[in-house]
């Protein structure tokens, strides 16, 4: 087999937040990958990047008393941090906000200008009037234009998966300051990519040596984004935007998902300098390397249109593969901070501390298609205690002391054992297996020779041999060929058992296990070394203390009122009496005059769940409801429900008054969402 060049990436993260266990389905499954085709002798490197532009990290930035790049700085500490807890081994983990992607960004806005894909049109805005900004997608929210589903971003929606532009919002407010936004002109610059639908309907259904560009599913959807037409896409942002200004264009900045995936050319670029590589040849047009994108399936749309049709039109290769995955649910639903199971990546490793079970167990789920996979926290338990401990180390565990204790660590295998034969046999399918990401199909094999080497060690009964007068030999033997088991299944999982692996060839005394050192054998005379306890059981109290860690402070805050409880007396009511208010933000999603009330209002509003609430409230006298649509205010979510003449009422919005005036709704500041508990 010759040695392919191969660059693979993982999605960025963006710089706002914590890895979660989430996150780390697609790290894993790409580190993986990377570290199979390394085993195979390819040159492969795997790059990424903290995604560090934009909105949201300026106004948390801001929110911090920070600046931008302090925040960014701090939280690529902790990425790289969590990342090496759970074995992903980057040849580069580089910044978004880094010369060489502002070289690389501007040369392409340059590139794609000289070829005529550059447009720039004046379109009227969301601007937020408090907070004196344009307000970009993600800080806009609404009803979607098409399903209608509550609290949509700006530019598409979560709900059924539509893309549009944020004009098209239905109710639209600012979720910076929660005012109603204006509508206010400005110039924008953009990719035209509906003159690349050409290019794009043939790249999308394309096929390499490597395999279909696309996932089957992934294509389908690409079919129907082109039914419904492909739009110019809205490149640029006005300033105030933490990101690289636009060449030509002072006070305009390049929209954070122009400049992100060129993120992976420029961690490239990076490790060039550092490594001597030769950057040019992994893309520029017509590179005969090797180019793989593993993804999320919510991000298809940039890396399946945008991002080729970005590099096509400025001189660079397109991807070989695009390989999209689906979501993590955990215990069946969607991950959960009031459950406790929204897990951070740093939390797993103080509580569970061994990141191989969590690599073992999403590898066991993993396949190559775009469908969601579950972290059940039981079953999780339960298959690494079976199939790592009970089944593969029990190999091992069950031999190796025979062959140190009686042999001085010698080996001495037989020439022809079946089962030996049969686990090399399997190694062509094993692969396939990593090579289509069919991680599940490859460790259901493993299993299955892991079964057949324990049974083999069950038939011998090596523990009787030991005690049997002149049976040194067989023993010798039984023992040698159950190691020789214990190579070849180790070497099979080494690209999801990393370090585990790396202590097995210390055990063993072999030198760093390739793909083809499945022909080798331990021949006779090989010494090993002593064998040393290598896994432990997952402890399921480990877990409940990891989900308990992960629970909002709801049992903090309790613990703080008993205590608080004692102190107090007379005409105070205690912190107890206190959090018996469910206070929340609402977002007054409508507001209207109810015939034949003379003081009420009828609003409806969204408190972060799944239904509005209506709720008739006395204020009808200081206010028109025109005024209040957009705006946030304060609710007293728990209040029984009341029957009254016009409908039921199903809360209390709070509001100021007293002989000089009112009544007056409170407003809540900048910052705060609908649903927030106010406490
Ligand atoms: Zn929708």
């Amino acid at each position: 087999m010759s040695s392919r060049k191969i660059l693979v990436t993982s999605a960025l993260p963006y710089a706002n937040g914590s890895i979660h266990l989430g996150h780390l389905v697609e790290y894993i499954q790409t580190d993986i990958w990377t570290r199979f085709q390394k085993m195979q002798g390819h040159t492969v490197h795997y790059v990424c990047a903290d995604d560090t532009h934009g909105t949201p990290i300026m106004l948390r930035a801001e929110k911090e008393g920070i600046t931008p790049e302090a925040l960014i700085d701090g939280v690529h500490k902790e990425h790289r941090a969590d990342f090496d807890g759970f074995l992903v081994e980057f040849d580069n983990y580089y910044s978004t906000n880094s010369g060489e992607n502002k070289t690389l960004s501007q040369g392409i806005y340059k590139a794609l200008k000289a070829n005529d894909k550059i447009a720039t049109k004046t379109i009227e805005q969301f601007y937020d009037p408090v907070k004196n900004m344009f307000l970009p997608d993600r800080f806009i929210k609404g009803e979607c234009p098409k399903c209608h589903a509550k609290d949509q971003y700006g530019d598409s929606c979560e709900s059924c998966g539509a893309t549009y532009n944020p004009t098209e919002l239905i109710e639209a407010y600012s979720a910076v300051s929660g005012a109603a936004p204006i509508r206010k002109e400005t110039e924008h610059h953009f990719f035209k990519l509906s003159e690349c639908e050409d290019f794009l309907k043939e790249w999308t259904q394309s096929c390499t040596a490597q395999g279909k560009t696309l996932q089957g599913e992934a294509a389908n959807k690409m079919g129907e984004w082109f039914e419904s037409g492909l739009k110019d896409w809205d490149i640029s942002r006005d300033a105030p935007y933490f990101g690289f200004e636009i060449p030509d264009a002072p006070g305009k900045y390049f929209y954070v998902w122009l400049d992100a995936p060129i993120g992976y050319m420029a961690s490239f670029k990076n490790l060039c300098d550092k490594n001597g590589l030769d950057f040019d040849e992994y893309w520029k047009a017509g590179s005969d390397t090797e180019l793989y994108h593993f993804i999320g399936k919510d991000i298809l749309y940039f890396h399946a249109l945008f991002w080729p049709a970005t590099l096509e039109y400025s001189g660079y290769r397109t991807p070989t593969q695009v390989f999209a995955h689906g979501f993590l649910t955990v215990n069946g639903e969607k991950m959960s901070k009031s459950r406790g199971t929204f897990i951070t990546a740093r939390s797993y490793l103080d509580h569970i501390k061994n990141p191989e079970y969590l690599r073992y167990y999403y590898a066991a789920k993993l396949n190559s298609t775009m469908e969601d996979i579950d972290l059940n926290l039981e079953d999780f338990t339960a298959r690494v205690n079976s199939d790592l401990v009970g089944k593969y180390i029990n190999i091992a565990s069950r031999t190796a002391g025979f062959i140190n204790k009686h042999f001085d660590g010698k080996l001495n295998p037989s020439r022809n054992n079946a089962v030996v034969a049969e686990l090399k046999a399997a190694a062509d399918a094993i692969a396939a297996s990593y090579v289509a990401r069919e991680y599940g199909k490859a460790l259901r094999e493993i299993m299955r020779l892991s079964d057949l080497a324990n049974s083999f060690v069950a038939d011998k009964a090596p523990w009787v041999m030991a005690k049997q007068e002149g049976r040194e030999a067989v023993l010798q033997e039984v023992c040698s060929d159950a190691l020789e088991m214990f190579r070849l299944l180790t070497l099979y999982l080494k690209p999801v058992l990393p370090k585990l692996a790396m202590e097995i060839e210390a055990f063993l005394n072999v030198d760093a296990m390739q793909w083809s050192h499945v022909d080798a054998s331990l021949n006779a005379e090989h010494t090993i070394n002593k064998y040393n306890h290598l896994i432990t059981r997952v402890d399921p109290k480990a877990i409940a203390a990891m989900v308990d860690s992960n629970k909002e402070n709801l049992e903090k805050s309790e613990a703080v009122a008993a205590l608080v409880k004692e102190e107090v007396a007379g005409d105070y009511i205690n912190i107890d009496d206190f959090t018996k208010v469910d206070l929340r933000i609402a977002h007054i999603v409508n507001a209207e005059y109810v015939e034949g009330a003379d003081k009420l209002l009828k609003l409806t509003l969204d408190i972060g769940e799944e239904k509005t609430r209506q709720v008739f409230a006395g204020i009808k006298s200081s206010y028109d409801p025109e005024t209040l649509k957009g705006r946030k205010t304060v609710m007293v979510a728990n209040l029984a429900p009341r029957k009254m003449k016009f409908g039921m009422s199903e809360g209390m919005v709070l509001a100021a008054s007293d002989g000089r005036g009112g009544p007056f709704i409170l407003s809540p500041d900048s910052g705060a969402q609908a649903g927030m508990a106010v406490k």
